[in-house]
Formats: C-alpha cells, structure tokens, sequence
C-alpha cells in the first residue's frame, strides 16, 4: 500500500466528471470509490471511513450537495470538496454553515481538482505532533494538536478552514492582518479565493463565538485579533 494513500469517495452523478475526477486521483496513488447518488454517497462515506469527499451540488433523488455533506458532517470530521455548477452557488457554499473545506466550480481542469485534493490533505496531515500548540485567547481555546476550538471549556464545531483561520489569528494576535495575508497563510498562495472567501469565514467565527471572540475590523487594511 502506497504510504501516502488516501480514501476518497467521489459522489458525481455525472459519469464522465466522475471517470475523469476517480482517474486523476487514482494516479495521485489514493484509493477511490466512485458513488453517483446522495443515498450511496452516504453509504460509501459510512463504509470506506475516507480521509475526503469529492461531492457534487446537484445530485439527482432529492438530495443534493448540501443535504449530503450536513448528514456526512453530523457523523464526524471528514473534509469535503464541493463541486459547484453555478456561480450562484458559490454565496451558499462559502456560506454554508457546516462548511465545505474547498470548492471548485465546473468547469474544472481535472488538474486543479486534484491540486486542490493534494492541499487538503497536506493541510490535514500538516496538523501532526510537530505543529502542536495551545492558544489562549480571552475565554477561547485553540487547541492546534487536537484541532479542537473551546469557549469557556465547550468545544465549538469548526470547519477545517474556520479552524485554521482563527489558529492564524490567534498566532498572529494583535497584529492586524490584510486579507491577503490570511489568504496565503490560511487558504496557500495557490488559491485562487478573494476577500469575499476571508470575509466569511470570519462572519462564520463571529457567529460562532460572539463578543468573546476579541476580533476588530481594520479599516482598509483586514482584521486582527486582540
Ligand atoms: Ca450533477
């Protein structure tokens, strides 16, 4: 078994999308099970314990993308890819309040996609022992080993990216930070996001954390973290 191997559950009900995606992440050496419904979607995820889910929006059967990756979320950390076919998708997904890891709007180069793969699992392995940290900001807790977010000792549910935005912050605390720092530092220079990506994950945290949450507006520059 390749040592780098890992499990992905491509849910595309699109069969040639879906050869091309399982064709270009079997070459990247990963394990692929291929799913063209929401329902054998789920099974799969339940069955194959992946490291990632490549998930369409638009799926067929009434459930679609979205009701697919809240039901894989309220069963554990498993980071998603969403695939998006419209740009009016893009405010839902990068909204979505359970939050997708990544998306990637069709049309894709089956090139990016697999780049895209390649960064969520570098970033999911890259949180080993080395990186380990325990932040203390305020009444909140960041917890970089075990990836874990705590208000007043109760575990806040994160995404991976709200998780490594506010891990970002609070490492950098105090210094006011331009989105596209936090772009490179959080999202890799390789993404391709704008500031519209920053804004709301950090809406997301506020929601997530109110006032406790010491996070200040820098006008013309970005946010930062007192
Ligand atoms: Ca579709």
């Amino acid at each position: 078994m390749h040592s780098d191997q890992t499990t992905i559950v491509v849910v595309e009900d699109d069969p040639n999308i879906s050869e091309l995606i399982c064709l270009y992440l079997r070459r990247d050496g990963h394990r692929v099970v291929a799913a063209p419904d929401g329902e054998r979607g789920l099974a799969a995820v339940k069955r194959e314990r992946p490291g990632l889910v490549v998930l369409d929006v638009g799926l067929p059967g009434g459930m679609d993308g979205f009701e697919v990756c809240r039901r894989i979320r309220a069963e554990g950390a498993v980071a998603v890819l969403l695939l998006t076919a419209r740009d009016e998708e893009i405010d839902r997904v990068l909204g979505f309040e359970l939050g997708a890891d990544d998306y990637v709007t069709k049309p894709f180069s089956p090139r990016e996609l697999a780049a895209r793969v390649k960064a969520i699992i570098r970033r999911a392995g890259a949180a080993g022992p080395a990186s380990t940290a325990v932040l203390t900001v305020g009444s909140i807790t960041v917890d970089t080993g075990r990836r874990e977010a705590l208000l007043g000792g109760n575990a806040v549910p994160l995404a991976t990216r709200e998780f490594d935005l506010l891990a970002y912050l609070a490492t950098n605390r105090g210094l006011a930070l331009s989105r596209r720092q936090l772009l490179d530092g959080v999202w890799g220079p390789d993404w391709y996001g704008d500031d519209r990506t920053v804004d709301v994950h950090i809406g997301q945290l506020r929601k997530k954390f109110g006032p406790d949450l010491a996070l200040s507006t820098v006008w013309g520059v970005g946010y930062r973290l007192d």
